[in-house]
């Protein structure tokens, strides 16, 4: 493959607005508009500034002002234009020319998939051609800045130049690695010019914050760790996907990523440098950056469902992904099963990935605009109650106004109360509960059993069969809602683009057709936990948990539920090898929680360790050192320094080892000593104990 990638000088300040009128016209916009933009953009003048001097004001008839919000989308429509001529002039070509375009506003891709280098730069000498005629009407083709590159697999591909002389523009001779934006691709496509470059920036960066973890007065641990996370992994990272899907080489690339992440956990802990890896990330709470990679692109591919159905990757999907968009002629739809299997692209993992998921979103929906949205029209008629705090007096206080208002609303003749509750089983089966009350007895009680859901969305279910129910079946004007998350009925109003969409919508429709339908009609939510136990929430609880587990057949997913998956499956996938790796180090100590539960390795909040250790950068440092082994003791230098001397200097051990320092070592003060091994009391004898498998003791 190769391409050409051109440059307009000026564009923003170039655009032709009669032109601009044409383009907006074909586009399909009515006259009203274009004749607003008409109005707009004549008789413009512009007047000069500088300290006291004003220039003249100056006509300005042609472009658009770069930084104005409508620039970008009208300079688009502009392109559109210009790119639909180019490819109308290359069909009415005697020979067809098989070659591509892509614009990025002002910047160009002329592409050419031809297998013969001599082939592909004639059809881009052409096309070359045609287009800087096209942009000759106003717009000029900055042919300094154009570039050539030749993609190629096999071993040592050639690099050959392109004379475009004979159209009026240079000579081009490819560089083996060619910079677009911000991207740096190499011949072969393997993108380890790209990965080194952000890495070695991110070193820097690293190199630059040390300051930010200075003993005395730096940042907390876990500050350390939310900042590499935040601020400098993702710019390491930056356009990971050209490179990280299934069967790609990626070895030296992941080599090059483990090596910052090394100095990064060196960074946050404060480890020797000669620590073994593995147990570093793990104290540090990085997970390792292969299985990162994994999380973010499977959670990438899901994104894949959200795209609006006419964005331009859906062309290139299966049909039945492809929402209703013909497939482009490389796409995965029109290849046979045995070219499919050879196929090596991240357009085959994003199939794979969205045959797991049911949800289709729309997030163009009109009920997403602004002015439709149900907030918007009866924001006074749907009212919110939950406690002021979390405190236990707050919650039952709250609970005591809930009880007057249940009654209250038995005792009325258009009032129904619903309570809903919803819940998952482990086998991945969701239930949703809710009963109708109404006179001091429950109606109605309705029950659905789904499968591969999310807790969030199991308890929205339970208040969407109650709800519904509520409206439809009586001729209430006032109903209660009661329910242990209310983060799930905001979903139904805030109305945003959101996961939840396909649950949403027809829940929300049903809420604004009952608030239309009498001015008196009124919803209220109320807030009760489980934990409250508030005996009518308790009876729908019971029927959650007691519900038998009825099954549908095994279905799809939903899209949060796939991401929660992909994330668990990810996380228990580090769990197991750190517990059998040789990569944390021989002599990792395990320690205990609370619970007398062994510590495994985790990435959220600073980790499992880093909660108990990151207090001071001193405490984190000894007790990484101990738990890694790599401490100046007697036992390191055994194994390292063995002509060094390795008992203790209190005579009572012949080898100095951890378990003689941390509980039996004269040296160190006994009151503190661990007798067992969970991390508090480890924890609590090293910093009593600064000296303890500190360097300055070495
Ligand atoms: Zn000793």
């Amino acid at each position: 493959m190769s391409i050409v990638a051109f440059d307009i000088v000026q564009f923003f300040a170039s655009l032709n607005h009669n032109f601009l009128s044409i383009c907006l016209k074909k586009a399909g916009l009515c006259t009203n508009i274009i004749n607003f933009f008409n109005s707009y953009y004549t008789s413009r003048s512009t007047t000069y500034a500088w300290n006291s001097f004003l220039s003249p004001s100056f006509l300005l008839n042609i472009g658009v002002e770069q930084g104005s919000a409508l620039s970008p989308i009208l300079s688009a429509i502009y392109m559109v234009l210009i790119i639909k001529t180019f490819k109308k002039r290359i069909k009415s070509l005697n020979k067809e020319i098989p070659s591509d375009i892509l614009s990025f506003v002002d910047n160009g891709l002329l592409i050419s998939q031809e297998k013969s280098y001599d082939l592909s730069s004639v059809f881009l000498l052409c096309s070359y051609n045609i287009m800087s005629n096209i942009l000759s009407v106003g717009l000029v083709m900055e042919h300094g800045k154009s570039k050539v590159m030749h993609f190629m697999r096999s071993q040592h591909p050639p690099n050959l130049s392109l004379d475009l002389t004979s159209v009026g523009g240079p000579i081009l001779h490819p560089k083996p690695i060619w910079r677009y934006l911000g991207f740096f691709f190499d011949q072969k496509l393997t993108l380890q010019h790209h990965v080194h470059y952000y890495a070695t920036k991110c070193l820097s960066t690293l190199n630059a914050i040390k300051l930010l973890g200075n003993s005395s007065c730096g940042i907390l641990l876990s500050q350390k760790c939310l900042l590499y996370r935040t601020c400098v992994l993702p710019i390491t990272l930056y356009g990971f996907q050209l490179w990280y899907f299934k069967s790609a080489p990626k070895v030296k690339n992941l080599t090059e990523l483990k090596k910052m992440q090394r100095r990064a956990a060196l960074w946050i802990i404060g480890a020797f440098c000669m620590s073994p890896m593995e147990g570093m990330e793990a104290i540090a709470g990085l997970i390792p950056i292969e299985l990162h990679l994994r999380k973010l692109n499977r959670c990438h591919y899901l994104q894949y469902t959200s795209i609006p159905s006419s964005h331009a990757i859906n062309s290139l999907l299966e049909i039945q992904y492809a929402k209703n968009h013909l497939p482009y002629r490389f796409s995965t739809s029109n290849l046979m099963d045995k070219q499919k299997s050879k196929l090596i692209s991240p357009v085959k993992d994003i199939n794979e990935q969205l045959s797991e998921i049911t949800e289709s979103f729309d997030p163009l929906h009109p009920f997403f605009s602004p002015g439709y949205r149900v907030v918007n029209h009866f924001s006074s008629r749907i009212m919110f109650h939950s406690p002021n705090s979390s405190s236990d007096k707050d919650l039952h206080e709250h609970i005591q106004k809930l009880n007057q208002v249940f009654h209250h609303s038995q005792s009325t003749l258009n009032d129904t109360a619903v309570i809903t509750d919803g819940g998952v089983k482990k086998l991945g089966v969701a239930t949703a509960v809710a009963h109708i009350w109404k006179d001091n007895s429950i109606v109605k009680r309705t029950q659905v059993q789904t499968m591969n859901v999310t807790y969030v969305e199991a308890e929205l279910m339970a208040i969407s069969i109650g709800l519904t129910h509520a409206i439809e079946c009586s001729d209430s004007h006032n109903i209660t809602v009661i329910t242990d998350l209310l983060v799930a009925v905001r979903k139904i109003l805030e109305s945003q683009v959101n996961p939840f969409q396909k649950l949403v919508i027809p829940i929300a429709n049903k809420i604004k057709t009952f608030l239309c339908k009498d001015e008196r009609n009124n919803i209220h939510f109320w807030y009760c936990p489980s934990k409250a136990e508030w005996p009518k929430h308790n009876l729908v609880n019971r029927q959650v948990k007691e519900a038998e587990d009825n099954p549908t057949l095994p279905s799809k997913n939903s899209f949060l539920f796939s991401k929660k998956k992909e994330c668990n499956s990810l996380l228990n996938e580090w769990q197991e090898l750190f517990a059998t790796s040789k990569g944390k180090g021989q002599s990792f100590l395990e320690f205990e929680d609370e619970k007398q539960k062994v510590i495994k390795p985790t990435y959220a909040k600073g980790g499992s360790w880093l909660p108990y250790i990151g207090f001071t950068n001193s405490l984190c440092t000894q007790f990484t050192c101990m738990t890694l082994g790599h401490a100046p003791i007697g036992e390191y230098c055994q194994r390292f320094f063995p002509n060094l001397p390795i008992g203790c200097p209190c005579g009572r051990a012949t080898v100095q080892t951890r378990e003689h320092i941390a509980m039996q070592c004269d040296w160190y003060s006994p009151s503190s000593r661990p007798r067992n091994i969970v991390i508090n009391s480890f924890v609590h004898f090293l910093s009593d104990n600064p000296a303890a498998f500190s360097f300055d003791n070495g």
